[in-house]
């Protein structure tokens, strides 16, 4: 079984290693190791140190922003094809590092292999599309009102795209992001979770190796500056951060854009979720629970998609809660590293303690629990020091505040509905709106979910579970979810700036509007 040491070499992470310290910033290229408090880093699968991290301070926010700047005053004027040239040879250098990169994840995050490779081959994904992308920023040219005259919009490199990540996804948020930033001729500072800043750093020193073999590529193009929110509350108020990218729960969201707001910047939100899936009558009901189950026990429910609330029909809920019960059973709990377990650990001891108060609230507002939900003893394959659970799956007696809420672990409400169009209510009645689905057979209910007065999530599936979203469509979700669109589609218009030019080929300068202006 692997450990942080087996991965240190292979990930390139030894430059770095300080006694058991990790630098808290990478500027330019250089490693920082501020004299801050150091926080200690603990692997989730069995609680294993994997020493101290040394976090930023205001300081080196403020000069990896600074670094950024210059470098992307360069960057901008590299022709974008040889921009996608660089994230083709980041793309290649991913693939050849994909194993342990994921081995990694698994240590920091306790996803199991596959998913982990799942995010990493998201990493690759998105270089791939970067690359195509390069060649295919384009622009409009619009009719003008003015005889000789052209109208035209260009889409220009923005400044320094400053990522703020979340734990769960601890490669593929800043990917999607880093990489259309880079080719969009910017250059980005990353403020990764405090949960994972291994996974971070071993992104960062692949990306600084392609780069150095990149003659015009600057390394301050990919600064790292780590540590808790107030890192990332310093970089949200950087006045030369010209976007923020913020992955993480509302209540961050929140905090990140009025902060940004406050000295008029852009950000774009990707927050929680508390995702919904409709079952009706004409479901194909073995399908609908295989998508469930991995929706809503997969990555131990901590997927911003995780399925949290289901909704069944009266006349297919007994059948289908059968289903769900025996499914569940069979999941196994344990160490990541296993190729037999399904289910890894919780991230931490807090969410291990909010889950069962959750639970708790649950039940007192009526809630009957129908198996799970408790934690799991160490045995077996089972390590100790990690936080494991048995995914829970309550019977409400209908929407109540709790489940109003998104809690970050493997719970699943099962609801049940009479009318297709109750069952759309409550599927929008939270205040978060990020992914939806739909599993029927019948062509006019689905219609119905994914038309505009359907599902007013930012994802709305059909016969596909609410997680697990493929990088070409644009992912992102309305509400409080915050309304930003990443990856796939047009989403690399958010890092860039739209800039319109009138030109006039002419001599004669007529105004637009006939306005006149000038003796009479
Ligand atoms: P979190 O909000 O605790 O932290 C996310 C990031 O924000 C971390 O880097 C953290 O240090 C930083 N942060 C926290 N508070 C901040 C503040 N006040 N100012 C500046 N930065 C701050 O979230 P988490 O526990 O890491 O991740 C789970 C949450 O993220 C869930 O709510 C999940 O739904 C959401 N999430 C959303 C998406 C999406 O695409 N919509 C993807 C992944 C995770």
């Amino acid at each position: 079984m692997y450990t942080l040491s087996d991965l240190i070499a292979p990930l390139g992470l030894a430059r770095w290693q300080q006694a058991d310290c990790w630098p808290g910033a990478i500027i330019d290229g250089i490693a920082h190791y501020p004299s801050s408090p150091s926080q200690a880093l603990h692997c989730p699968i069995d609680g294993a140190s994997h020493g101290d991290l040394l976090p930023a301070s205001a300081v080196e926010v403020k000069a990896s922003v600074g670094c950024a700047s210059v470098a992307f005053e360069a960057w901008r004027c590299v022709p974008a094809p040889r921009r996608g040239e660089l994230v083709r040879h980041i793309g290649e250098a991913v693939r050849a590092r994909k194993r342990v990169l994921a081995q990694l994840i698994t240590l920091e995050t306790g996803k199991i292999a596959s998913e982990a490779e799942g995010e990493v081959q998201e990493w690759i994904d998105i270089c791939d599309y970067a690359l195509g992308l390069s060649r295919q920023l384009y622009g409009l040219t619009i009719a003008s009102e003015r005889p000789q005259h052209r109208l035209l919009e260009q889409w220009h490199p923005l400044g320094v795209v400053g990522v703020i990540s979340a734990f769960n996804f601890p490669i593929a948020v800043w990917a999607w992001n880093a990489m259309l930033a880079l080719v969009c001729g910017n250059a980005v500072v990353w403020k990764p979770s405090e949960k994972t800043p291994l996974t971070a750093l071993a992104a960062t020193a692949l990306v600084l190796d392609t780069l150095r073999d990149f003659a015009d590529a600057p390394a301050g193009l990919v600064q790292l500056v780590q540590g808790n929110a107030s890192v990332g509350l310093h970089l949200a108020r950087d006045p030369h951060v010209t976007l923020v990218s913020a992955t993480g729960s509302v209540t961050m969201g929140r905090a990140v854009a009025q902060a940004v707001a406050a000295r008029l910047g852009r950000s774009l939100l990707e927050l929680g979720g508390n995702n919904a899936a409709i079952v009706t009558p004409n479901a194909d009901l073995e399908l609908a629970a295989r998508a469930i189950v991995f929706a809503a026990a997969g990555t131990c429910g901590q997927r911003c998609t995780s399925l949290r609330r289901l909704l069944v029909h009266e006349e297919v809920a007994d059948a289908l809660q059968e289903k769900l019960v025996t499914a569940y059973q069979h999941l196994s709990v344990g160490d990541p590293r296993q190729p037999t377990t399904l289910i890894g650990p919780l991230i931490d001891a807090a969410a291990l303690a909010r889950m069962q108060a959750v639970l708790i609230q649950a039940h007192k507002e009526g809630g009957h629990l129908l198996c799970g939900g408790s934690p799991v003893r160490a045995g077996g394959h089972v390590p100790a020091g990690g936080h494991y659970v048995h995914p829970a799956l309550l019977a409400m007696p209908e929407q109540t505040d709790v489940v109003h809420e998104e809690t970050f672990a493997p719970i699943l409400y099962l609801m049940r509905y009479e009318r297709l169009d109750d069952a759309i209510a409550l599927n929008n009645a939270v205040s978060q709106g990020l992914s939806s689905a739909i599993f029927t057979t019948d062509l006019r209910e689905a219609g119905v979910f994914i038309g505009p007065a359907g599902s007013d999530c930012g994802l709305a599936n059909v016969n596909v579970g609410t997680s697990g979203a493929e990088i070409g469509g644009a992912f992102g979700g309305e509400k409080n979810t915050g309304g930003g669109r990443e990856s796939g589609s047009d989403a690399w218009k958010n890092y860039m700036r739209r800039a319109t030019n009138t030109l006039n080929d002419g001599n004669a300068l007529p105004l637009a509007q006939g306005i006149r202006f000038g003796p009479a």
